[in-house]
């Protein structure tokens, strides 16, 4: 194992579980930090996703429709799902379907859906309209002994790992955690985000990024209204 093998794997499951960069260093400053401000877990787990939560976000974010310039760059538009090849990647890169299972055309259709159901439900005005029927998913509770009785999906290879997502939107529902999956207000942005401010009401994906550019934008046109209306 080389020195910096654990930096690596700790930056790319940081990546993966969607949350900011973090330092594998900082940690135990933020474990002492957290103790210091005497902040319990509730008051932390309002501001933590559940890895359920989290694959709903990565599933509606396949589709990326972000098209602001940052750092002089134009961000492209993308949909990591946009051939049943590339679908079947997806789904065996987050664990949802075997190694022999492989997304057909109808599968893909299935995928794409859902994804925008999904969108429509988190608030994206894209091609759902609003007046069109719900989509209904099939589902079962299955209750055994000993344990709490548990949403699965049903169907088999695709539509099941599939079912798994709509099973997890619905689990977001049920913890309180879907409140807390946003699209950014941004326009020219609309990544779908997980709101991890404590009010719960962030607007952008990125302050920073997405915020100080609505911002500017608004301060442009009301500078141009007010040049073009002299008193
Ligand atoms: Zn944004």
């Amino acid at each position: 194992m080389r020195p910096d093998s654990v930096t690596h794997m700790f930056r790319r499951l940081n990546e993966a579980s969607g949350l900011p960069p973090i330092r594998h260093h900082d940690l135990r400053h933020g474990a002492a930090s957290r103790e210091n401000f005497g902040l319990g877990l509730s008051a932390m787990s309002r501001q933590h996703m559940p890895a359920e939560t989290g694959l709903v976000r990565a599933f509606v974010n396949t589709l990326d429709l972000r098209v602001f310039t940052r750092h002089g760059e134009p961000h492209e538009q993308l949909d990591a799902l946009d051939t049943p090849a590339a679908l079947t990647r997806w789904l065996h890169g987050q664990d949802l379907i075997a190694d022999a299972d492989h997304a057909d055309l109808a599968d893909f259709r299935l995928a794409h859906t859902l994804r925008a159901a999904l969108r429509a439900a988190v608030g994206e005005a894209g091609d759902v309209s609003p007046s069109s029927r719900p989509l209904q998913w099939p589902a079962c509770v299955t209750i055994q002994p000993g344990g709490p009785p548990a949403l699965m999906p049903t169907g088999f290879g695709v539509e099941a790992g599939l079912g798994r997502i709509a099973v997890a939107a619905a689990g977001a529902v049920a913890d309180g955690t879907w409140l807390r999956l946003k699209m950014c207000d941004a326009p020219d942005c609309r990544w779908i985000f997980y709101d991890r401010s404590k009010p719960g009401r962030a607007r952008w994906c990125e302050p920073a990024l997405c915020g100080n550019r609505m911002k500017t934008r608004a301060y442009r046109e009301r500078r141009r209204e007010a040049g073009s209306n002299p008193r």
